[in-house]
Order: C-alpha cells, then sequence, then structure tokens
C-alpha cells in the first residue's frame, strides 16, 4: 500500500509499505475512508514539532473494520468505526491510577499513531480493539474524522471551565479554533476568534459572535464590543500567544494554551498572574473523552461542514500547500485554500 512517511526526519514521502497485520486475537485491521491532516501534522513539516523518523504519519482516521482477531466479539466486518490514537498501556502507574494520557509505557511516554508508532495516512491501519469505536447512526464520515480534534478541544475547554456569562476568545481559527468556537458558543456569552486568512474568517463566521484579523483586536474594540470588559476566556490555538493573551485577559480569567509549538517561548511576570488572579491552564491530552465526544458530535450538525477539502493521497504536496498557506517546495506565500483537509481512499 502507499503510505505518507516522513522520511529521515527531513520530508513528506509517498513510500510503498506492507499492508499492516493483526498481531493479537484483539486486534483489528481498518480500511481507512478518510484521515485528517492535523495542525500537529503542519508543525512538522515547519520543523516546530519532531516525530519519530520514517513511521508512517497521520493520527485522525475513521474507516471500515475488514479483518479482526478472533476475540475481537464488539466489532463486525464491515462496522465503521473511528480510531484513537494513543495507545495508552494500562499497566504503567499512571495508567491504573486512570490518567491514561500521562501513559509512560512506551519509551517513556505515550504510543501515539503518526508520532511514534505507524498512522494512518495509509489505506490501511491495525490496533488493538481497544482504541476503536463504532461511528453511530446518524453521525456521518466527515464529522467523525473530526471526533479526534473535537475530543482534544473538549478536553481544553472543559479545562477552561467556561461559565454561561463569561466571554471567550479563541486565537487562531484553523479546524481546531473552529470547533472551539463552536463547542463554546454553546456554553459561553460571547464567543470572539481571530485568523489571518480572509477565507478563514468566512469560513468561521457562523461558529462565533465576533471574528476578525489578529492585528484588528484592539482592547479599545474589545472593550465596546464586550461590555466594557476583556476576555475571560482566552484559548491559544495558535501556540504562541501567550504574551498577546495576557493583554486581553480579564481578571480572574483563564488562559489555555492549546496549539502546539515547542519551539515557543516568552518572558512572563508571575505578578502578572497573581495580581489579575489569571489562571494559566494545561489540559494535556484527551483522556479517556471518546465516548463522550461521539455523543456530543450529535448535536453539531454544522460539524460536517468543518471538513472542506479530499484529496487523493498521492496529491499530498498540493493538500499539504493549501492548508500551510505556503508552497513547501518553493517557500512562496499563497492563500490558505481549507479549514480541514483529508486525504480519501
Ligand atoms: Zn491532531
Ligand atoms: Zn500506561
Amino acid at each position: 500500500m502507499q503510505a505518507l512517511v516522513w522520511k529521515d526526519g527531513k520530508q513528506l514521502c509517498l513510500e510503498e509499505r506492507p499492508k499492516p497485520k493483526i498481531k493479537s486475537e484483539n486486534d483489528v485491521v481498518i480500511k481507512i475512508k478518510y484521515t485528517g491532516i492535523c495542525g500537529t501534522d503542519l508543525q512538522v513539516v515547519k520543523g516546530n514539532e519532531t516525530i519519530v523518523p520514517d513511521i508512517i504519519m497521520g493520527h485522525e482516521a475513521v474507516g471500515e473494520v475488514v479483518e479482526k482477531g478472533k476475540d475481537v466479539t464488539e466489532y463486525k466486518i464491515g462496522d465503521m468505526v473511528l480510531i484513537d490514537p494513543n495507545q495508552y498501556c494500562c499497566d504503567c502507574d499512571y495508567c491504573k491510577r486512570g490518567l491514561t494520557n500521562f501513559c509512560t509505557g512506551y519509551n517513556g511516554g505515550l504510543k501515539i499513531a503518526g508520532i511514534n508508532i505507524d498512522g494512518t495516512f495509509a489505506e490501511y491501519f491495525a490496533c488493538h480493539k481497544r482504541y476503536v469505536y463504532k461511528i453511530p447512526q446518524g453521525v456521518s464520515l466527515e464529522a467523525a474524522v473530526l471526533i479526534e480534534p473535537m475530543a482534544c478541544v473538549l478536553n481544553n475547554l472543559r479545562a477552561a471551565d467556561i461559565k454561561e456569562h463569561e466571554s471567550v476568545l479563541v486565537l487562531g481559527s484553523g479546524p481546531m479554533g473552529a470547533l472551539c468556537q463552536m463547542i463554546a458558543k454553546n456554553n459561553a456569552g460571547f464567543v470572539a476568534a481571530t485568523e489571518n486568512s480572509e477565507y478563514r474568517r468566512g469560513e468561521c463566521e457562523k461558529f462565533c459572535d465576533w471574528i476578525l484579523s489578529s492585528d484588528a483586536l484592539t482592547v479599545e474594540e474589545i472593550r465596546k464590543r464586550n461590555n466594557g470588559r476583556l476576555f475571560d476566556v482566552i484559548i491559544d490555538t495558535v501556540g504562541n500567544q501567550l504574551e498577546n493573551a495576557l493583554t486581553l485577559c480579564e481578571k480572574n480569567g483563564r488562559i489555555i494554551p492549546m496549539g502546539m509549538n515547542k519551539v515557543y517561548s516568552c518572558n512572563v511576570k508571575p505578578y502578572q498572574f497573581i495580581n489579575m488572579g489569571i489562571k494559566l491552564v494545561g489540559a494535556s491530552e484527551y483522556n479517556m473523552l471518546f465516548n463522550d465526544t461521539i455523543e456530543a458530535a450529535r448535536r453539531y450538525p454544522e460539524l460536517a461542514s468543518i471538513v472542506t477539502g479530499k484529496y487523493a493521497i498521492t496529491d499530498y504536496i498540493q493538500a499539504f500547500n493549501d492548508i500551510l498557506g505556503y508552497n513547501m517546495e518553493s517557500g512562496d506565500r499563497k492563500e490558505i485554500m481549507q479549514m480541514k483537509a483529508v486525504f480519501e481512499f
């Protein structure tokens, strides 16, 4: 099968790989239908995130069960399922405390498809039945491929503890930002967002109350639109906005860094947190959130509309260029042309 790999830890490369096989009687083989390109994949390409070299990338996917071990009674051949890429070990100290997101079972960490083991940017994927979930009736495959990122968003929004009367600012309106806005709007009093791509601002208008480019967002404008107040909750889906967020956060507010950027650092004054009562909340990975997210997905019919592009795996360069907003080969800037792009098999 063709698979998109992170060749030598340096570049994307389409390679021929053997079809994965069942390793235990509890494993399933899934024929991938859709697999999403995630912000993490973009950060890898940009050099802000490292993954194990030469593995197959991809960690958001839905597909059909085509093969299963003898002990898999929960799924039938032909069932449509979604994949949890985070393969917690169940045996380490953290897993035994119910903190599977902090699992140390694989080289001191969590085993994650597309990050440190082969992932889903290929026609087939095999894993233990524990890491797959049935897609219920009424949830389309396009919506289902967003369940994994939505679990991540739900985890962060729960950590933010948003109250009905509060105002929320989502920095960045890529797919994660859009999901944050969509769910926050269901809970909060007022939801604003920033986005510098005109295309994405247009796509996200339906998810929030106010969306504008990042340089148009000033303290003065915010106070005008938000009853004289700053934001109670700020979610940074960009990953390098902490300093900026501190200037826009209301007293007693929460800032949630969410976008993955291992390179970014900044100077903060602890005094500011004390004086303003601001909390900096790190939510970690989601922990056992797939069933909740699948059920929550049913109340957001607009969810599937976040998938705007479907590409053949052979068109991976085009797909990445369209989301990155620049040409990977020449470095030339171009318009961002997609919200969530997926590979279709
Ligand atoms: Zn992801
Ligand atoms: Zn573990």
